[in-house]
């Protein structure tokens, strides 16, 4: 059996004692163990705090960019084997993998032409400077310089190429070394990934590493000028946000929680228009894509009550032609949840949704293709409904985190927005109408609680990037329930991973820092 190595301190590692079976979720197979137990995580985060982060401060934006896209190009000559380890851990199709795993080269892409353009500073200027007195010669200006820790990311199972890479792109740029613990059950992708770019000599020691298992004892290793980013569920969040590091130490928290996000059918979308029919393609589309085990996946669909039968019809027409299976098999065009507790899970609040809607599609019970429905964590799309969603108070509650959404009919708008912001804060709704005017109204409703609007209309059909997907040019976050973290944006990322100070002094001074810097280029 494959024991996945830690890398810490510079080095190899294995953990002490039996560690956790890493399964395949479709054949329930074992195919790897970790543990974590008995690394001497102090001495792993001194290392890469003091030699890690020295060596990444030491060279500037530019020559970090260029790091960064070295690790795409090792990503990329190594891309075959991650999407095995894919197929084998989280039971996902080749196209679902891809999203994972071209995803995070993606990304790791564009901010190093974003870092390049940086140029050969250490440093960044916030804004321009300011008088302090009424003579221009005393002024404040506003640097920001990266932080001297170290980023712990804890990440959710769901996405182990990207999930490691969108955090880790920005923190690299930054100058500030990286330690990931990614979620156990599909730990093996992040792991193969920090090996092959570790083996490849790119990053100075210290720069990177992996920690995989346990994430007993990851937080108390933490000093204040560390900065923690946490992806998971709000449950664990709490224990992250409440964690002395957090509270007393100041260590700076990012956290990415769960959503219910929203799709919108603006009025003017009546059947058999196209932005009626976009909705439904997209509905359909986020319930499968990854058996809707995406943080950002559409789970309440709000359409103009005179439409509500019709947009049912159309997306259970859609969903009833997903094949759901073994992700080896061709014809399969929806793997599996990523393990059997998260099968548990899914049924569990499905069973919840149950008692307050209506089932307007059924793929739960569908047959499995090339799959053992006693072995696989598989179960096909399930669209919910309920009239009454100003009563069903669970559809706004629970996040079911599988392919499952409900469908409900609002008023006038004034009542779907209510019905929107019953969830609290999301990371993304989009948005589906022919109308720009309405869009843009319908934008500046929405954007108080949700990190991002997507707006889905006729003439951007084709080009629009998809509700669900997280583009590095876009904030992925969101207030409220889905934790209140920024990630991405562009160039936004890097002020998590830097310290702002005002520099007040004489003129000269400011001068000299300007020449020493970039502008803070948004
Ligand atoms: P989880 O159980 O909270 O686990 C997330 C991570 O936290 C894992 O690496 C886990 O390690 C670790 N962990 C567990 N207990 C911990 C503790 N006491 N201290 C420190 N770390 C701890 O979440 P999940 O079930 O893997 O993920 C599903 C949830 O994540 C969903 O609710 C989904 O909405 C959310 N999510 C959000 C985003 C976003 O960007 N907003 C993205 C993806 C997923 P182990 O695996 O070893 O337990």
């Amino acid at each position: 059996m494959n024991t996945l190595q830690n890398y810490l301190s510079g080095r190899w590692q294995a953990g002490g004692g039996e560690g956790t079976a890493l399964l395949d979720p479709v054949l329930g197979t074992q195919i790897a163990r970790v543990s974590s137990a008995g690394l001497d995580l102090a001495d792993g985060f001194a290392f890469a705090r003091e030699t890690g982060g020295a060596a990444l401060r030491a060279l500037t934006y530019r020559e970090r960019a260029g790091l960064l896209a070295s690790i795409g190009k090792v990503l990329q000559a190594n891309r075959d084997a991650y999407y095995d380890i894919a197929t084998a851990n989280s039971g996902t199709t080749r196209k679902d993998s891809g999203v994972d795993i071209d995803g995070a080269i993606f990304t790791l892409g564009q901010y190093a032409r974003w870092g390049d353009a940086l140029g050969d500073v250490r440093a960044l200027a916030d804004g321009t400077p300011a008088r302090m007195s009424k003579e221009p010669v005393f002024q404040s200006q506003h640097i920001l310089v990266p932080t001297r820790g170290v980023a712990l990311f804890i990440n959710a199972f769901n996405f182990p190429a990207w999930g490691l890479w969108e955090k880790a792109a920005p923190a690299l740029l930054s100058g500030v070394p990286v330690i990931v613990k990614p979620a156990t059950a599909t730990a093996w992708l992040t792991q193969r990934m920090v090996q092959d770019v570790v083996e490849a000599g790119i990053l100075p020691a210290g720069a990177l590493s992996v920690v995989c298992g346990s994430s007993q004892g990851l937080m108390d290793a933490l000093k204040p000028f560390d900065v923690v980013s946490f992806t998971g569920s709000a449950d664990t969040a709490a224990i992250i946000r409440s964690h002395p590091a957090v509270a007393r130490l100041s260590v700076r928290a990012n956290i990415e929680a769960d959503s219910l996000n929203s799709a919108l059918l603006l009025p003017d979308a009546a059947p058999g228009t196209p932005a009626f029919d976009l909705l439904v393609a997209e509905v359909a589309r986020e319930m499968t894509v990854k058996s809707g085990q995406k943080c950002t996946a559409i789970r309440r669909i709000l359409v103009p009550a005179a439409h509500y039968d019709a947009v049912a019809q159309a997306i259970a027409a859609k969903l009833a032609r997903t094949t759901v299976g073994n992700p080896r098999n061709e014809s399969v065009r929806m793997g599996s949840l990523v393990s059997r507790e998260q099968l548990d899970n899914v049924k569990a609040g499905l069973a919840e949704l149950r008692r307050q809607t209506d089932v307007l599609h059924d793929g739960a019970a569908a047959p499995l293709v090339d799959a053992d429905p006693a072995i696989a964590a598989c179960i096909g799309p399930v669209l919910l409904g309920t009239r009454s969603p100003r009563t069903a108070d669970r559809v706004h509650e629970i996040e079911v985190f599988g392919p499952v959404a409900t469908l409900m009919p609002y008023d006038d708008l004034d009542d779907a927005y209510g019905l929107i912001r019953r969830g609290e804060g999301s990371l993304v709704a989009s948005v589906y109408s022919a109308d720009a005017a309405g869009i843009a109204d319908a934008a500046l409703a929405l954007a108080d609680s949700h990190g991002r609007v997507h707006a889905i209309s006729p003439d951007v059909a084709s080009v629009q990037t998809g509700h669900g997907n997280v583009m590095p040019m876009s904030l992925h976050g969101g207030p409220g329930r889905a934790g209140g973290g920024e990630e991405l944006g562009g160039l936004r990322a890097l002020g998590f991973y830097h310290r702002r100070s005002a520099v007040q002094a004489e003129a000269a001074v400011i001068e000299a820092l300007a020449a020493a810097s970039t502008p803070f280029g948004r």
